[in-house]
C-alpha cells in the first residue's frame, strides 16, 4: 500500500522537535520506532500531514539506572535495549520482561518502551509492570517540563494526557526496596506475533512475612490499564496464603471489565485474570521474599 504524502523532519534537539510540533498543529505526529503509527497509517486509520522522528535527538535513547534515584528510560530507547540492559535484568526483571514480552525481536528492535506507553493501548506490554510500581513519565513542552505519574497518563484508547506540542522524554521508575517484588504475567492467542489478550502487572512489599503494600494493574480487560483495587484489599496486610491469593485472583476477575473482541471472548479474558493474577502474586511475593 503506497502511503499518502506527508513532510518527514528529522530534528537534532527536543527545543527543535517542540518547535517543529508547534508550527505543523494537530496534522504533526511523533514517530519513535513507527511500529504502532506506520501501521495506523498503512490502513488509513491515520493521515498525517508531518512526521517528526524523535530518533536523530541526542540523549533521548538513554537507559540509566542510579541505586539512590532509581531507572530512567528515555523516550527512544529500543525494546530490545531495555529487555537487554544488565541493571534492569538485575534491579528490575518485570521491566526487562514487560519489554521482552512485546511482539517479536523485529519489532523490539524498532520500538520503544515509550511509543508503547503514548500509543496507549488498553493491552500495552509495558503498562501494568510500570503502573505497579508507580512510575512516572517526565513531559516536556512549550511551558517547561512536568512529570505524571504513569496512572495519570491514559485517558481512554488511543488516548493520554499529552498537550498539543508535548513530548514524554523519558519514564522514571522508583528504586524496589527490600522486601518489594514485582510481577508480571501475560498471555495472548498467537505468542509473540499478537498483541496480549490479558497482561498483569503487580507489586507486593512483604513485612513479617504479610503484604504490607500491593498494586495490582490490570491490561486488555478496560478502556485503559486498570487497578484492581478490591483484589487489593483481599491481600493487603495479610499473610500471602495460596488461599489468599486465589481470592484475589477471583476479585480481580470479578472487577475487570472485558469486552469480546478478535483476539479473545470476554468470558475467557475474566478467566484469564483470575489466572494470571494468581500467578503474578506468587511470583512477585517469591521475589519480594528472596529480597
Ligand atoms: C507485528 C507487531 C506486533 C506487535 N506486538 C505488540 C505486543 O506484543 N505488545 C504490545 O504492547 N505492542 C505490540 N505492538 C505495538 C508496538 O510495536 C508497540 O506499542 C511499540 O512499543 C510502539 O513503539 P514505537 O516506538 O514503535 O511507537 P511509534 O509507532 O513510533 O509511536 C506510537 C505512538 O506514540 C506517539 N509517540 C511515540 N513516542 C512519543 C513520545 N516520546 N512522546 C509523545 N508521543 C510519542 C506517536 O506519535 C504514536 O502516536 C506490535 C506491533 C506490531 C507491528
Amino acid at each position: 500500500m503506497t502511503l499518502p504524502k506527508f513532510e518527514y523532519f528529522a530534528p537534532q534537539s527536543l527545543d527543535e522537535a517542540q518547535q517543529l510540533l508547534l508550527d505543523h498543529g494537530e496534522g504533526a505526529h511523533l514517530l519513535a520506532g513507527g511500529t504502532d503509527l506506520l501501521v495506523k497509517m498503512n490502513h488509513g486509520l491515520l493521515k498525517p500531514a508531518s512526521v517528526i522522528a524523535l530518533k536523530h535527538i541526542k540523549g533521548l535513547e538513554t537507559i540509566k539506572y542510579d541505586p539512590k534515584e532509581g531507572l530512567k528510560i528515555g523516550a527512544t530507547a529500543l525494546l530490545a535495549d531495555v529487555a537487554a540492559h544488565p541493571d534492569i535484568r538485575k534491579h528490575y526483571p518485570a521491566v526487562a520482561a514487560g519489554a521482552h514480552e512485546t511482539a517479536n525481536v523485529q519489532i523490539r528492535n524498532m520500538g520503544t518502551v515509550a511509543g508503547n506507553l503514548c500509543n496507549a493501548a488498553p493491552s500495552a506490554d509495558n503498562a501494568p509492570t510500570l503502573l505497579a510500581m508507580n512510575a512516572e513519565v517526565e513531559i516536556s513542552g512549550a511551558s517547561g517540563e512536568r512529570r505524571v505519574p504513569l496512572d495519570q497518563f491514559f485517558k481512554g484508547p488511543g488516548q493520554n494526557v499529552l498537550a498539543s506540542g508535548e513530548i514524554l522524554t523519558a519514564i522514571h521508575v522508583p528504586l524496589t526496596g527490600s522486601g518489594e517484588g514485582v510481577s508480571y504475567q501475560h498471555i495472548s492467542a498467537r505468542g509473540k506475533v499478537d498483541i496480549s489478550a490479558v497482561c498483569v502487572g503487580v507489586m507486593v512489599r512483604m513485612a513479617e512475612n504479610s503484604c504490607s503494600d500491593v498494586r495490582i494493574f490490570l491490561g486488555a480487560v478496560a478502556p485503559v490499564p486498570m487497578r484492581a483495587v478490591k483484589a487489593e484489599a483481599v491481600v493487603r496486610g495479610k499473610e500471602l496464603t495460596g488461599e489468599i491469593i486465589e481470592a484475589a485472583g477471583i476479585a480481580a476477575m470479578e472487577e475487570s471489565q472485558p469486552i469480546t473482541d478478535v483476539r479473545s471472548s470476554a468470558d475467557y479474558r475474566k478467566k484469564m485474570v483470575a489466572v494470571l493474577t494468581r500467578r503474578a502474586l506468587m511470583e512477585a511475593r517469591d521475589r519480594a521474599l528472596k529480597s
